[in-house]
């Protein structure tokens, strides 16, 4: 059945040549092919699936609704899906943090969340630069992907990609250099040749970017360079948000707050296009229609979206995310540890952690060996270089030691027998 996949679909197609089976139905953290096989999910949909597949709360909701002739498709228009879930999200994430944020519904996905901040930001400041740091990932339109840091990624644009400037991300010439006194620099320097822009976009933790977590300190320096510059902050929760980094935004560890805030990915928690770009209020400063839209109001993501808040109605769900967090890390920590000239550290917060290659190929190696054996897991970085984890955060314990007792042999299978033993390692 893969044969229709290489002789219809564009060459574009991407994760299916590293995942070569024809997938047909999933649940919770597992997927399984036409033949029956099963994978743990160590994937989660690029981070759309932190509730795991088909979650049954979800899916019941989203059934209920479809039976009743719930409204599908909606554009703007006022339905009581859009009031549930505007009413569930003040009530259970904005209130409880004390944020007060206008909701902007783009188009449902995350490339549209950060076109409609980039625009905003541009509209409120006047100006026309944004600066955004070395290994971004921010989406494939053209504003978002100017933004974007991947030389591959920027080459497929085939237009010149303008009006940003990128500046180094935490930790990127080591950490001996400050690279908020160095984009600080570059800001008050009437020498720099950098003008002032409208905004920053950044990632808490770039994830395609190679699972770089930006220290909490960095985080409110660039909120405070942000303000000293009348600079709108921009931060791009798309993946890192939703859960994955541990809490409900990335940036709650950090006490900063965003000018500008986009999720997507999860959002919708069932896997359904859904989108919002969170803006303060004074800079909510769109005329209507002025962005638009036609799959704005993708309702059943609504009701989804709805049904997952209630997650985060009480600290239990970050309570697990932080001891799943704690079980994969030490296992990762333990293969690091197992095979030194291998793999010189992990990276991450929360279930976005990552495993770092000392040389080129190992992680796309790792990540097929994985797969062979029932694993599904992705690598990330400029070069491939991270072998990258995302559990749901709904996973089953049982699941998630399965995933990670594969994962040890797919290294075994690789890298041979550990120079230390496994179990003394983990
Ligand atoms: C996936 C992602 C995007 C783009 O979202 P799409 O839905 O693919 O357009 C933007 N920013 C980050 C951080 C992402 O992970």
């Amino acid at each position: 059945m893969m044969e229709i996949f290489e002789t219809l679909e564009s060459e574009v197609r991407g994760y299916i040549r590293s995942f070569p089976v024809v997938f047909d139905h999933a649940e919770g953290a597992c997927l399984y092919d036409e033949a029956g096989r099963r994978y743990i999910d160590f994937f989660s949909g690029a981070g759309a699936l932190n509730y795991g597949h088909n979650h049954p709360l979800m899916k019941a909701r989203l059934i209920d609704y479809i039976e009743r002739n719930g409204i599908t498709h909606g554009l703007d228009l006022a339905t009581r899906a859009k009031a549930e879930f505007l009413e569930t999200f003040r009530d259970v994430i904005l209130k409880p943090r004390g944020l007060d944020y206008r909701v902007q519904f783009p188009g449902p996905t995350g490339t549209n969340a950060v076109e409609a901040a980039l625009k905003l930001a541009r509209k409120v400041t006047g100006r026309e630069k944004v600066i955004s740091f070395t290994n971004a990932f921010h989406g494939m339109t053209l504003g978002a992907l100017s933004v974007t840091g991947n030389a591959f990624k920027r080459g497929g644009a085939g237009v010149a990609l303008t009006l940003s400037d990128t500046m180094p991300f935490y930790g990127y010439f080591g950490e001996d250099t400050d690279t908020i006194e160095y984009m600080d620099r570059f800001l008050s320097d009437n020498g720099s040749g950098v003008d002032l822009p409208a905004a920053v976009i950044v990632e808490t933790i770039q994830a395609e970017g190679g699972i770089n977590v930006a220290d909490m300190d960095w985080l409110r320096r660039l909120t405070e360079v942000c303000k000293r510059y009348d600079m709108l902050l921009i931060v791009d929760d798309i993946q890192a948000g939703c859960g994955r980094a541990g809490s409900f935004f990335s940036f709650e560890e950090a006490g900063i707050v965003p000018d500008i805030v986009c999720l997507s990915k999860s959002l919708s928690g069932y896997g359904l296009p859904m989108a919002v770009t969170l803006i303060r209020p004074e800079y909510d400063q769109w005329d209507a229609g002025e962005h638009n839209g036609t799959f704005r109001g993708n309702n059943p993501a609504f009701v989804t979206a709805t049904a997952a808040l209630e997650f985060w109605k009480n600290d239990d769900f970050e309570a697990q995310i932080a001891a799943r967090s704690e079980t994969l890390r030490e296992a990762l920590e333990g293969l690091a540890e197992a095979y030194p000239k291998d793999f010189s550290g992990v990276r991450g917060r929360g279930l976005m952690l990552g495993l770092v290659c000392t040389r080129e190929g190992l992680a796309k190696q790792l990540s097929q060996a994985a797969f062979k054996r029932g694993l599904i897991h992705e690598t990330a970085g400029p070069d491939d270089e991270v072998a990258k984890f995302m559990p749901p955060l709904t996973i089953e314990t049982a699941d998630l030691d399965t995933g990670i007792e594969i994962l040890q042999a797919a290294a075994r299978d690789v890298l041979g027998a550990p120079q230390m033993r496994l179990d003394e390692a983990v």
